[in-house]
């Protein structure tokens, strides 16, 4: 039963775990930057929505970032008080109309788009920006990179035109993804050679996510920096809209072992599990990563070394190769790392497989169960 008090040891398998103490630690990180710069964080909705959390977040954060409508929606339904901020690639209509009651700032992707929505927002007393491309890339994982060449994410400086100024009361960037400061600095001066000339014309900067702000080695004298010159040069209210940092670290997909396979010439042996990296952890296949798991070690590293893979029937749903102390067996219980973020925003059914149960590590502590999904939530969407 939903709120329901689980005994430790006795955790629904598989089930997302969300660490309550670890969140306020990456909270209490960021709001320090607040702090120290004057800038205001979102919480970037789209890597971490498990809104029984929200009001928590909002005691550290100053609002959501929504990638649509929905997200939007959820944020101003579940964090009241906080800002909404909200960018798509291209808005509906209909869609724009119910969201203009919701947003506090809308950001818009091409100078069609501005010139179509613009107008009636700032009737509205909201806010309008447009997300520029700097067109300087800083990392390799493609699929992440929104300055690539032909990338259809944010206006270059060729396409912008000067004349779109009166509608806009800010810019928009998001190039990084899980990268440190210097990244940011490099872009900002790409930013300030593109798109300077514009930046004193503007009340607020939103330099978007990708900022890995709580990792431990994250350069945070080094941004703060960064912000303070921006601020000060151009008067400029700085956001930033971290997903990934808000909840890096606080979660956990607790799954249990079903199988273990014969062992064949030249692999690893198998083991399949409850979970699923195609169901429950798509970033593990997409980005691609091996995620951590506790009581583990890179493969060859400890004497027992497997291929943990999914109980679905596609043949790449592995999650990777791991070394034990001890032969797995049916019925071990297997614990991934860092789970909080970009999985239960992305799982699916596929294959009919389960969603794992959602539970709540308190700050008392105690496991509280938060919920859970059964044959229902898999047939309400066919
Ligand atoms: C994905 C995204 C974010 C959050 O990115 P993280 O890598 O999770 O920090 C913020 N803003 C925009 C526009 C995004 O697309």
């Amino acid at each position: 039963m939903p709120g329901q008090i689980l005994p430790p040891g006795q955790l629904p398998s598989p089930c997302y775990i969300i660490d309550e103490n670890r969140l306020e630690n990456n909270l209490r990180l960021l709001q320090g930057i607040c702090q120290r710069t004057g800038c205001r964080i979102l919480l970037a909705q789209k890597a971490f929505s498990c809104y029984a959390l929200y009001p928590l977040i909002s005691r550290y954060l100053q609002g959501t970032a929504a990638s649509g409508l929905y997200e939007a929606r959820l944020g101003r339904e579940e964090m009241p008080d906080g800002e909404v901020h909200v960018f798509k690639p291209a808005f509906t209509a209909a869609e724009f109309a119910e969201l203009l009651p919701l947003a506090d700032h809308l950001i818009f992707n091409s100078g069609q788009q501005l010139q179509k929505f613009a107008p009636q927002a700032q009737s509205a007393g909201k806010s309008c920006g447009l997300r520029v491309n700097p067109e300087f890339s800083t990392q390799n994982h493609a699929i992440y990179d929104p300055c690539a060449p032909g990338s259809r994410l944010g206006v270059r400086r060729t396409d912008f035109n000067p004349d779109w100024l009166p509608l806009l009361d800010g810019l928009h960037m998001h190039t990084l993804c899980e990268q440190n400061s210097d990244a940011l600095i490099q872009t900002v001066a790409v930013l300030e050679e593109k798109f300077g000339e514009f930046l004193p014309h503007m009340r607020w900067l939103n330099l978007g996510g990708g900022h890995h702000l709580t990792k431990p080695d994250y350069n945070l004298p080094a941004l703060e920096e960064c912000l303070l010159y921006l601020r000060q040069k151009y008067d400029l209210q700085i956001y930033l809209e971290p997903g990934e940092a808000v909840a890096l670290d606080c979660g956990f997909l607790h799954t249990t072992v079903l199988d273990v396979l014969p062992a064949q010439a030249g692999s690893p042996q198998c083991a399949i599990l409850d979970g699923s990296a195609a169901c429950h952890m798509p970033d593990v296949l997409e980005m691609p990563y091996r995620p951590p798991l506790q009581g583990s070690a890179l493969p060859g590293e400890l004497p027992y070394t497997y291929r943990l893979g999914g109980a679905t029937c596609l043949a790449g749903d592995v999650i990777g190769d791991y070394s034990f102390a001890q032969p797995l067996q049916p019925g071990d219980q297997l614990t991934f790392e860092d789970m909080a973020i970009y999985t239960m925003v992305k799982n699916n059914t596929f294959n009919g497989m389960p969603l794992p149960a959602i539970v709540l590590h308190n700050a008392a502590g105690e496991y509280i169960l938060h919920k859970e999904f059964d044959y229902a939530d898999f047939k309400s969407r066919l």
